[in-house]
């Protein structure tokens, strides 16, 4: 959905025609961290110290590399990488003690069918169940945090989270909460009812749109300054020809 926002042309390549990208170092960076913070809590809560995260980094880095050998050749400097991934996971320690706490889920994947046309699901990496009932989801970010003024629309991800959690537990979450690491920035946001309602809105709007643009085979490109960083900006006809 934030691609067909961003540019229906772009969403076409990825969604539609399943056109293959090279990987990214950012996103396996983000997938390295993610699998370190899920399985810390695997072990005992004292346990979950700064140390004990960090020699977790080359074990799941071997295994991220035996599942996808090409990302083997995004890192030129080991060393260097595992300082910054170190450094990442430090930020985190910053802004939580997972000493302190159990979660309740890790990974969840939420689900639903909005509507017969519009099925809706994601991962959320984490949420906490209080023992009152009071349910937190947890998203943990490796960039930088949004500049002022940005932080409502970081939270859409989550507020979609929050939607499919209150229609399928009839809860509605009592906190969002984004934990970016590139910057040590830890923002929340209480979603009310009336957001939730406007996000499922939002969500239909946009489906709406996407079939529409999938029944007039018609997916305009939308260029902006975000081209420069597009892998397609070669074949696009915004920019060829
Ligand atoms: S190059 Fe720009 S306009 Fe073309 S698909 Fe990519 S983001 Fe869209």
């Amino acid at each position: 959905m934030s691609d067909f926002n961003n540019c229906p042309q772009l969403y076409k390549y990825r969604t539609i025609d399943l056109l293959p990208e090279p990987p990214s170092i950012d996103a396996e960076r983000g997938t390295l961290i993610h699998t370190v913070l899920e399985d810390l809590f695997e072990i005992p809560a004292p346990d979950r110290t700064i140390s004990n995260a960090a020699q977790m980094l080359p074990e799941k880095w071997q295994t991220q590399i035996e599942e996808k050998p090409a990302i083997k050749e995004l890192v030129l400097d080991s060393a260097a990488w595992f300082k910054r991934a170190e450094e990442l996971l430090g930020n985190y320690f910053t802004l939580e003690n997972p000493t302190l706490f159990e979660p309740t889920y890790r990974e969840l994947h939420l689900e639903m069918d909005l509507s017969p046309e519009l099925y809706l699901h994601g991962y959320v990496d984490r949420l906490d169940v209080a023992p009152t009932g009071e349910v937190r989801i947890v998203d943990y970010k490796t960039g930088k945090s949004p500049k002022p003024g940005w932080e409502d629309k970081a939270f859409f991800q989550l507020r979609v989270y929050a939607l499919l959690y209150w229609k399928n537990h009839g809860v509605i979450p009592k906190l969002l909460q984004l934990i970016y690491m590139g910057d040590t920035r830890l923002i929340k946001s209480t979603p009310t009812e009336k957001d939730l309602i406007k996000t499922e809105q939002i969500l239909f709007d946009v489906a709406a749109d996407i079939l529409r643009a999938i029944e007039r085979n018609e997916f305009r490109p939308r260029p902006t300054k975000l081209c420069d960083w597009c892998f397609f900006k070669a074949i696009c006809p915004a920019h060829v020809g």
